[in-house]
């Protein structure tokens, strides 16, 4: 197969949602972080046959779609070109627009309608593997369980034989050459369609149909944009727990979230000894399910020996982002007989804050003593103890 390229309608009015009171446009509502034209977008360029993507929105809001869709392209990229043009008064207006704006090398063109983003990448795939050349074109259908009926004025002309009917879908899989074709006979004899294979079959082409997916419907209703809602994940609130500890007496100035403490006791450690970023770095370790800070940064590589423990830190709020994870709060206690700490907590919440991009109100610094009982009590070390409250965000992402 040559050079696919993809016609994706994002031009409707939505006239049908505008009776029901929803003033936005279907195509740009957002779903799983992002709009819903732009969730097809993704499924396509995950296909290594298609080459680009020809978008088509109402005429007045083609330079909005330009601004949004460079916002997103840098969001999440496509890897693959994406234009989007104006479309026309009827859907078929829209699809011959964008059929102009095909470049030279595209020998197949795939149309599909930006209202249906529940589609597989199997789906297409399956429409391009079915293809032979003494087709007019390929498209998804299932077969109807409703009886239906041909109506006028509300009294049945007709009814139809329900084994010979299908409900088609989209994508719609054609040659460029026939589809151009199929769109100026239509033109030409004022024939009006609903979908492009109908003007391919005007040409008196064959049309191939292959199996469509339940899950793939049009949001056209209200009631469908439930669909919407019932798909996009509940985030999830989690609770990551760290602790640490350092003896005293060793070669390493006391530093703790970044702060030296002038005149503090002097700890053992192979990093820099910050007993406070380390059960941080744990606590977001725990949110993530990933293990401990010994499984990440070893204290046998030399790598780390003395090295500032920010970059621990800094290395588990990538991970976190990696993974959608958003923290929302951290509370934080060092437990030590001496230094006196209550000095530093300002600038330790200000250091925090600066790497986490966390407000102040979302950090809490304790330090407490315990009462001369145990190693922290007899001066032989510090601990601390850091609980961070995060929410796991599943965005973005289409399933296959
Ligand atoms: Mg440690």
């Amino acid at each position: 197969m040559n050079s696919i390229w993809v016609i994706l309608l994002a031009a409707g009015q939505s006239s049908r949602l505008q009776k029901q009171g929803i003033a936005q446009k279907k195509q740009f509502l957002s779903w799983k972080g992002y709009p819903l034209f732009w969730h097809s977008a993704l499924k396509f360029a995950k296909i290594p046959e298609i080459k680009g993507i020809i978008c088509t929105f109402p005429p007045e809001d083609v330079s909005y779609a330009q601004n949004l869709t460079k916002e997103l392209k840098k969001k999440k990229p496509l890897g693959i070109p994406f234009y989007p043009v104006p479309g026309g008064e009827l859907r078929q207006d829209s699809v011959y627009n964008g059929l102009k704006n095909l470049p030279q090398e595209c020998d197949y063109v795939l149309v599909h309608d930006a209202a249906r983003p529940f589609f597989s990448a199997k789906l297409v795939v399956n429409l391009i593997e079915a293809f032979t050349q003494d087709l007019g074109g390929v498209i998804p259908g299932l077969a109807c369980k409703d009886t239906i009926k041909k109506v006028s004025q509300n009294l049945v002309l007709k009814t139809l034989a329900r084994k010979q009917l299908m409900a088609v879908q989209t994508p719609q899989f054609f040659p460029k050459d026939t589809l151009i074709k199929a769109h100026e006979k239509a033109q030409e004899e004022n024939f009006t369609a609903t979908d492009d294979a109908s003007m391919v079959e005007n040409l008196g082409l064959s049309i191939r149909v292959i199996p469509g997916e339940e899950k793939n419907i049009k949001i056209t209703t209200k009631e469908d944009l439930n669909m919407l809602t019932e798909n996009t994940p509940t985030p999830v609130p989690c609770v990551g727990f760290g602790y640490d500890v350092h003896r005293y007496g060793g070669p390493r100035p006391m530093i703790l979230a970044g702060v030296p403490i002038p005149g503090g006791p002097t700890v053992f450690a192979h990093s820099d000894g910050d007993v406070l970023y380390h059960a941080l770095t744990d606590a977001i370790l725990g949110c993530l399910g990933a293990g401990d800070i010994g499984e990440h940064f070893p204290d046998s590589d030399p790598q780390h020996e003395g090295q500032s423990s920010s970059v621990f830190l800094t290395e588990a709020l990538h991970m976190a982002q990696k993974q959608n994870l958003r923290l929302m709060h951290i509370d934080l206690t060092i437990v030590a007989q001496v230094p006196k700490l209550a000095p530093y907590k300002k600038q330790i919440k200000k250091n925090i804050a600066g790497l986490t991009g966390l407000r102040s109100d979302q950090i809490n610094v304790k330090a407490t003593t315990e009462e001369g009982l145990g190693f922290t009590g007899s001066k032989k070390g510090i601990k601390a103890i850091a609980v961070v409250t995060a929410i796991k965000e599943e965005v973005g992402e289409t399933e296959s």
